[in-house]
């Protein structure tokens, strides 16, 4: 399980000039939703990239410009070994994704960590997207 506070990573009062309700709101759903991901496949994880305010997001190596996790729609998990990517690329993942209403970049583009989204991609209309 993962927490509001792991998910703003001390940012909300770093930055709190950035805050606004629907970024808090955004950021509820996505902990919620994440944490529902979890629960379904059976081991916690950690956040290693909550919201990012606009000026952490530029200096975020490899981040998009546009990234979901400016609107706090986003979150990184740590997945050194990879297995949570794996099992969301399966059947059972895959319907884990669609249940819960979550997205994610595809596992190539996300070594040692797992990047879910609760709004889907501009382009594609699967679950997995590349960034
Ligand atoms: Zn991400």
């Amino acid at each position: 399980m993962i927490s509001l506070t792991d998910y703003w990573m001390g940012r909300d009062e770093e930055y709190p000039q950035f805050l606004s309700p629907q970024i808090e709101r955004n950021a509820a759903l996505t902990v919620q939703l994440t944490n529902a991901l979890l629960a379904r496949f059976g081991q916690g994880r950690k956040v290693i990239s909550g919201w990012r305010p606009a000026m952490v997001n530029a200096a975020t190596p490899g981040a998009a410009p546009n990234s979901k996790h400016l609107t706090a729609q986003a979150v990184d998990l740590a997945d050194p070994e990879g297995d949570l990517d794996h099992w969301l690329m399966s059947a059972a993942g895959q319907q884990a994704l669609e249940d819960i209403g979550l997205w994610m970049e595809h596992p190539a583009a996300t070594k040692g960590r797992t990047h879910l989204q609760t709004v889907p991609p501009r382009f594609g209309g699967g679950r997995v997207f590349y960034p």
